[in-house]
C-alpha cells in the first residue's frame, strides 16, 4: 500500500506537533505549509536589535502535561529554564503580585476593598441573582461575587473581547477562569504558601532563546524525522468532492501548485478553512463562519535606552481606563542581561482591524503607551529610540452567545468530510495554551493507526479539550 499523504496546514504548535510526532512514528507522509516566513505561530518568537521578542508575554506554564513537557525538556535541554514569576497587577490604583500570594492581598490592597472582596465571595452563591440564560456575567458572578467582578473580570474581558459580561457565552467563564469560584481562588492563592506549595509554583518554563524556541525544536525534529515543512507557503484552496478532500492549493508568490493528497489536517482558522473550501461547503456552513469571530491584537512594541525597565516581567491591566491589557519585558523572562543600555517592552493592544488603534502608525501608538505607562504611575525616565508593532488578526477566539450554535455546524459539516480534520486553537475554536494546542496534536496522531483514523477515540480526546483552562 502507498504511504498515506497528509498535508497539515499551519505552523504553529499544534501543526508543527502533529508533523513531528506522525513522521516520527511513520504513519505518513507529511507535509507542512505554513504562511509565514517562520514557525510558531503565535507562541514563535522574532529576533530585533539584540532582543528576542515573543507575541505577547508568553510562558510554559508548569501544568503542562508531563508527556509533553518532558518532550520539551530532551529537545530544549539546558536551554529550558525554570524561572520565578515575578508580575504585578494594578487593582483599584494598587499593585499587587501576581499570581496573587495572600500576604501582598492582605497588606498591599485597600482594607476595605479587600474586605469586600472576600465577603462578596464567600455570599456569592446565595446572593447571585437568579437568570433564565446563564452567560460569562451571571457565571462570575454566582462563583465571585460583585465586587471581584467590576473590580477585575468584568473589564479585563471587555478589554479582551470588547464585548460586556452579559454578552459573552458561560463557556469561557469555564475554560478561561481558572479561579472562577471562591475554594478554587483560594486553592491558587493558598497553594503558594510554604508546605503547600510544589517545587514549580510560582515558577514558569521559559527558553533561552525566547518562546519561539520551543516551535523551532519541534520544526528541526520534524524535519529530521522526515516530515517536508514549506515556509512562505500560503494554503487558497482545499478541494473537495464527494465528501472527501482531494487537494490543496498552495500559493507561494506568484507561483500556485495543486496537490494531491490523502488527508488534510488544518489548524487554521475555520473562517479560511471554509473560505478555502469554496463552493464545497454548503450555503449554511458558509453563513455559520460567517457569524464567527476572531478577536485581533496589536503588539505594540518600545525600544528604551536603558538596561531594565523594571525589576517586573509583566504588569496586567484589568482596568478600562487603559487600553493595553498586558506588559511584559522579554529580557526579564529569560534574565537575558544583553544587550546592554537597550530593551523592550511589549504591550498588549486587543481590537480589531479598522478600530481605533488599528489605523494608528507604529510612532503614534509606541508614544501613547508610554503615555498610559505614566498614567499608572509607572516610570517614563528612559528615552524611547524605536517602536514598532506586529499585528495578530486571530489573537483569541471570540465566545459570544451564540458562538456554540455557529461552531457546532461547522464542525458537524468537517467531520462529516473523509480526511478532513481540525485541531489547535483555530482550528476548534478554542481557548489555550500552547501544551493544549500541542496536545491536541499528539492525540490526533495517536488516533490514526494503518492509515484509518479512529472517530470513536477522537471523540473522546475531544471531551477531554474541553476541560482545558487558560492559565494567565
Ligand atoms: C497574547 C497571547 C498570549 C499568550 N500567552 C500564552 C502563554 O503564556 N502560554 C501559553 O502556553 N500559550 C499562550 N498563548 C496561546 C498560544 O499562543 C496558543 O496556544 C498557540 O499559539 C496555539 O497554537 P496553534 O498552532 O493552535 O495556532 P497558531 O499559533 O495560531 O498557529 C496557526 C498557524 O497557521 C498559520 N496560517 C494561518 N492561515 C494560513 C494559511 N492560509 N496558509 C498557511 N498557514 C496559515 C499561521 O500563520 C500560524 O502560524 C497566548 C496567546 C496569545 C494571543
Amino acid at each position: 500500500m502507498d504511504e498515506m499523504r497528509i498535508a497539515v496546514l499551519g505552523g504553529g504548535p499544534a501543526g508543527l506537533g502533529a508533523a513531528w510526532r506522525l513522521a516520527k512514528e511513520g504513519k505518513a507522509r507529511v507535509d507542512l505549509y505554513e504562511a509565514g516566513a517562520r514557525l510558531g505561530g503565535n507562541a514563535g518568537s522574532f529576533e530585533t536589535g539584540g532582543v528576542r521578542c515573543d507575541f505577547g508575554s508568553h510562558r510554559l506554564h508548569p501544568a503542562s502535561d508531563p508527556a509533553i513537557l518532558d518532550d520539551i525538556k530532551s529537545l530544549l535541554g539546558d536551554d529550558l529554564l525554570l524561572r520565578p514569576r515575578h508580575g504585578r497587577i494594578r487593582l483599584k490604583g494598587a499593585w499587587i503580585h501576581f499570581p496573587l500570594k495572600p500576604v501582598d492581598l492582605a497588606t498591599r490592597l485597600p482594607p476595605l476593598f479587600a474586605a469586600s472582596l472576600f465577603i462578596d465571595a464567600a455570599t456569592a452563591k446565595t446572593r447571585a441573582p437568579k437568570v433564565e440564560t446563564e452567560t460569562f456575567g451571571s457565571v462570575l458572578l454566582g462563583g465571585l461575587g460583585r465586587s471581584m467582578c467590576e473590580s477585575f473580570y468584568f473589564p479585563y474581558m471587555k478589554k479582551l473581547w470588547g464585548l460586556g459580561p452579559d454578552d459573552l457565552a458561560p463557556t469561557l467563564a469555564k475554560r478561561r477562569v481558572s479561579g472562577s469560584s471562591l475554594p478554587k481562588l483560594m486553592r491558587k492563592i493558598f497553594s503558594s504558601l510554604p508546605g503547600l506549595r510544589s517545587p514549580t509554583t510560582g515558577k514558569f518554563y521559559y527558553p533561552r532563546g525566547g518562546f519561539g524556541a520551543i516551535c523551532d525544536a519541534i520544526g528541526a525534529a520534524a524535519r529530521d524525522s522526515g516530515a517536508a515543512i514549506h515556509l512562505n507557503s500560503r494554503v487558497e484552496a482545499v478541494e473537495m468532492s464527494e465528501n472527501r478532500v482531494r487537494s490543496v492549493t498552495i500559493r507561494r508568490g506568484d507561483e500556485v501548485e495543486r496537490l494531491p493528497v490523502d488527508a488534510v489536517w488544518s489548524t487554521l482558522p475555520l473562517t479560511t478553512l471554509v473560505k478555502g473550501a469554496g463552493e464545497a461547503a454548503p450555503e449554511h456552513v458558509r453563513r455559520a463562519a460567517g457569524a464567527i469571530r476572531y478577536r485581533g491584537m496589536i503588539l505594540v512594541y518600545i525600544e528604551l535606552d536603558t538596561d531594565q525597565y523594571t525589576e517586573f516581567d509583566a504588569h496586567y491591566f484589568p482596568e478600562l481606563s487603559i487600553p493595553i491589557s498586558r506588559l511584559s519585558e522579554p529580557k526579564s523572562y529569560s534574565a537575558a542581561t544583553e544587550p546592554k543600555g537597550r530593551t523592550i517592552l511589549c504591550a498588549e493592544l486587543p481590537g480589531d482591524p479598522g478600530d481605533q488603534h488599528w489605523s494608528m502608525d507604529d510612532d503614534s501608538l509606541g508614544k501613547a503607551l508610554y503615555g498610559w505607562l505614566g498614567a499608572c504611575g509607572l516610570p517614563q525616565t528612559a528615552k524611547i529610540t524605536r517602536a514598532f508593532t506586529r499585528r495578530l488578526p486571530h489573537a483569541y477566539p471570540v465566545y459570544d452567545r451564540d458562538y456554540e450554535a455557529h461552531f457546532k455546524v461547522l464542525d458537524s459539516w468537517i467531520s462529516g468530510i473523509e480526511g478532513l480534520l481540525t485541531f489547535g486553537r483555530q482550528g476548534l475554536f478554542a481557548h489555550d495554551n500552547t501544551h493544549h494546542a500541542l496536545a491536541m496534536a499528539y492525540g490526533a496522531v495517536d488516533c490514526l493507526n494503518g492509515g484509518v483514523f479512529d472517530q470513536a477515540k477522537w471523540a473522546q480526546y475531544r471531551e477531554e479539550f474541553l476541560t482545558h483552562v487558560v492559565e494567565d
